[in-house]
Order: structure tokens, then C-alpha cells, then sequence
């Protein structure tokens, strides 16, 4: 079977899925391959934009500089993260990226503030985010109207509420709420499930009115304030879960940020993979290999694809973008793997043994973690002589090396941002 198209998308996280949604609202016919779910869908569930790099750690979290302002300094800090190397033009066009995911996946996710959300981490820590899930949008500690009541299931091990609650309340002398702990039993049988089990079990007819019913019944719960729940209200949206609680519970209701395995995550993915198909993206699973470049057939899972530009957004290690086989490389096209922070870059980065490629300090930027492919302004992937490998293919998210999660903060804000302006650019070059 053969399928012509203006766009071949490769990668189904949250780049690659922005990026086909962005050329497809541009008018573009567009194909999405994909091997499997990638680092998004075991992402927390909330988008990281960008820390405020001038923020000290004691100030009141109101002090907060937006994400907008917050990406605008790192990029003047850290010229070879990705957020500088789109340059001011494209960066200006966060707002707007981050504008068309929230109205995109509008029944998963909350619309932006022009402050960051501080929203609790399963480890007591606030996480500062651009935009969450409604699940988690009452959770907001500067929104929080009354104490917060981190309450645990029994039996559940995966979320401890006395040690949320402790760390939780080293933020009250920062704006935040007044933090409790509590404990409730689930209502039904295995409390040890795994979470997406859990989640799933939730969304049954009656469970959640029933664990809302044993809130309001527990001591400390209801009147004033908001309940924070484990991350496992549900894996559709649709079933309406925290709704169904805080409904019998008689008090708003918020789950945590997730770890992995993330629940949250795993509804990130659902949600991306539903609204491409319902905007019109053929979406195929299987991997691109060994591939030709753009206006080549490629073969995906045994369909012949043709497409004039192709986008490549296959992330990074957890995704398959990048690759250590005694050297790091890009397994799908051999494309060069030289781009890390902490001035690490050039072509000697992907020959250098792995061990020198990390330090110590595990706070400190890791080039192993950050690295990929180069690009120019134009998200075009780089040579090692530092020109296009071609002038139609395209790059977004985690395979763009110069960021790091785990560091910098900056991971799904940089898929939102680079997949965006991927997208437009590859719809924008349609006759
Ligand atoms: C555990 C964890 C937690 C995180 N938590 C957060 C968080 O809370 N907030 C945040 O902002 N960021 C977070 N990040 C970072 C963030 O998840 C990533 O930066 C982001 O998901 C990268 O998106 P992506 O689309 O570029 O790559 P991915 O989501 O990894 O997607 C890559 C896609 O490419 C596909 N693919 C790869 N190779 C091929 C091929 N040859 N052919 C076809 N398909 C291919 C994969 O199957 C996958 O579909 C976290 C990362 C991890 C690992």
C-alpha cells in the first residue's frame, strides 16, 4: 500500500504529535509513524516550561516570574539550548504553541496562567508547571482556598501522605496553604493494585462516588479546603473521576504530580493519540529505518510513505532517538549526534566513551542525558560541518539535543515549542 502526503511525522510523543496537529491545522495531509508510546507518556502529566533561573529558593512562590518570561531568561542565559537556538522569533512564539496543545486537548488540560502552577511532586516538593491536567488544577497551592489535606489510601505503598504533607508545609511560609495528612480505606478489594489498575478501577460505576462518601466521612475532610489524592484518578478523562469524588465528597478534589509508572502520563499519550486521529492525521504504527531522505518512499509497518517534508521527533534514550551503541548515534538515519549542555558539543561529543560524559553532581548538567542532533533556527537537523542535512527535514523535542529534563525543566515545553514551529514551517512551505 502506498500513502502520499505533504508531512511524514516520525514519533508519537508530544512532539511529533504537535507537530503533525500544527501542519494538519495548516492545511497539510499528514502521516505520523510511530514505534511505541515514548518519554511522554511517563512524564508526571503536567508540562514544565521552564524554571525562573533568577528566582532564589526562599522567596514567596507568587514572586514567581511566568513561564513565558522564565523561557526568555534561560535562552539569554544558555545559548545553545533550544530555546536560544530557535531564536527570538521563534521564541516569541511559545505562548502561542502552548495556546493551540491547551485548546487542543481542551478535556485533558487546564488553560494557562500567566503564572506558573505550584503543583505537588508524590515527594512533598511543589513543582512550578505552564500548563496541567484538570486533575490536578485544584492542587494549585497559591489557589488552594483553606488547608490541603494530602490524603493516602490504605494500603496503596506507592504514595506515602505524611511525607507529601511534611514537605508540602515548608511552603506555607511562602504563600502556600495549611497542610494535613490524612488516611482513608479504598472501596474496593485490592489497594495494592498498580496504579493504572487503581485508575482504571475508579472509573467503574459507583467507585468513585464511594471513595467520595468515605472522604466526607473521615475526620478533617470536608468544609473548607481541598483534598490531594494519589495520581491515579483515572486514565479517561471522560469518566470524569475527580469530578465524581469531589462530587460525594463535598470538597474540591486534586491528584499529585506523578512518578513513574505515571497514570498521568499514560493520559497524555491517550489524549494526543485521540485528538490526531480526530483531526485527521493517519497515524501508523511501526519504525522508520535506515530511511532515505524527504521525497523518498519510506516503508512504515509495511505502507509505503511518500511525503516532500518529514519532521523527526523520536526523542531521545527513552524514546529511540539517540541510541549508545559504543558510540551515541541516531539509529534511524545515522544523522549526527553532537548537541549537549554544559558547553559539550561538537563532533567529537558522540565518539567520547559514556562514562566522561556524566559528572558527579547529579544536579549538575549531564552531556550524556542532553545529547542529540544539532539544529539551525530552522529546527533543521545539522551535519557535522555544520550545514543542513537536507533542506525539508525538520527536527522537534528530545532528539534536539542542549536540554535536559531532570536539570533544567524545560523537557515538554521544548516538544511543545520546537513541534509547533516544526509543524507550521513544514505546512507553511505548501504550494
Ligand atoms: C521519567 C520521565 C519523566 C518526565 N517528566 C516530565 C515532566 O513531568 N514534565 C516535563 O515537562 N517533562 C518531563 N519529562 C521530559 C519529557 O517527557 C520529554 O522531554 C518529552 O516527552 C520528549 O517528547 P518527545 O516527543 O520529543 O519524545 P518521546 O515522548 O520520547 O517520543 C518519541 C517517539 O518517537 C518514536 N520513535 C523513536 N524512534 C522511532 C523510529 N525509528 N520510528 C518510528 N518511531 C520512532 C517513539 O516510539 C515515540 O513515539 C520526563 C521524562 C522522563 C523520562
Amino acid at each position: 500500500m502506498r500513502l502520499d502526503a505533504d508531512v511524514l511525522v516520525i514519533g508519537g510523543g508530544m512532539a511529533g504529535a504537535v507537530a503533525a496537529l500544527a501542519a494538519r491545522d495548516g492545511g497539510a495531509r499528514v502521516v505520523l509513524a510511530r514505534r511505541a508510546p515514548g518519554a511522554t507518556a511517563l512524564s508526571s502529566g503536567a508540562i514544565a516550561v521552564a524554571p525562573d533561573p533568577g528566582a532564589s529558593p526562599d522567596e514567596p512562590l507568587a514572586w514567581r516570574r511566568g513561564p513565558l518570561e522564565a523561557a526568555r531568561r534561560l535562552a539569554a542565559r544558555r545559548h545553545d539550548h533550544p530555546y536560544a537556538v530557535v531564536g527570538s522569533a521563534g521564541l516569541w512564539r511559545l505562548g502561542e504553541a502552548l495556546g493551540f496543545v491547551a485548546r487542543s486537548l481542551d478535556g485533558l488540560l487546564a488553560p494557562a496562567l500567566e503564572r506558573p502552577r505550584f503543583l505537588a511532586t508524590p515527594f512533598g516538593t511543589a513543582a512550578g508547571v505552564a500548563l496541567c491536567q484538570r486533575s490536578m488544577e485544584a492542587g494549585d497551592l497559591l489557589a488552594v482556598p483553606g488547608p490541603l489535606t494530602v490524603c493516602g489510601f490504605a494500603g496503596h505503598l506507592a504514595f506515602d501522605a505524611e511525607l507529601v504533607a511534611a514537605g508540602l508545609g515548608r511552603y506555607t511560609a511562602r504563600g502556600g496553604p495549611d497542610v494535613i495528612a490524612a488516611q482513608v480505606g479504598l472501596p474496593f478489594d485490592d489497594p495494592a493494585a498498580r496504579p493504572h489498575e487503581l485508575a482504571r478501577a475508579l472509573e467503574r460505576p459507583g467507585a468513585a462516588e464511594r471513595l467520595g462518601e468515605a472522604l466526607r466521612a473521615t475526620p478533617g475532610i470536608g468544609g473548607a479546603g481541598t483534598v490531594l489524592l494519589p495520581p491515579v484518578l483515572g486514565l479517561d478523562p471522560a469518566a470524569r473521576v475527580p469530578e465524581r469524588i469531589a462530587a460525594a465528597a463535598g470538597v474540591p478534589i486534586a491528584e499529585t504530580l506523578s512518578d513513574v509508572p505515571s497514570v498521568p502520563g499514560l493520559r497524555l499519550h491517550a489524549a494526543l493519540e485521540a485528538r490526531l486521529r480526530a483531526a485527521g492525521v493517519a497515524v501508523l504504527g511501526g519504525a522508520v529505518s535506515g530511511a532515505p531522505l524527504p521525497g523518498a518512499a519510506v516503508d512504515v509497518g509495511g505502507t509505503a510513505v511518500v511525503a516532500g517534508t518529514w519532521i523527526l521527533a523520536s526523542g531521545r534514550f527513552v524514546g529511540g532517538g539517540v541510541a549508545r551503541r559504543g558510540v551515541l548515534l541516531d539509529p534511524a538515519f545515522g544523522l549526527a549526534v553532537q548537541a549537549a549542555e554544559g558547553r559539550e558539543a561538537g563532533v567529537h561529543l558522540a565518539l567520547r566513551p559514556a562514562a566522561s560524559l556524566t559528572v558527579r553532581d547529579r544536579r549538575s548538567p549531564q552531556p550524556l542525558l542532553s545529547a542529540g542532533l544539532r539544529v539551525d533556527a530552522a529546527l533543521r537537523p545539522l551535519d557535522a560541518r555544520g550545514r543542513p542535512v537536507h533542506p525539508r527535514l525538520l527536527a522537534a523535542g528530545a532528539i534536539i539535543g542542549g536540554h535536559e529534563q531532570a536539570t533544567d525543566g524545560t523537557g515538554l515545553g521544548v516538544a511543545i515549542l520546537t513541534g509547533f514551529l516544526a509543524g507550521r514551517a513544514a505546512a507553511g512551505g505548501l504550494a
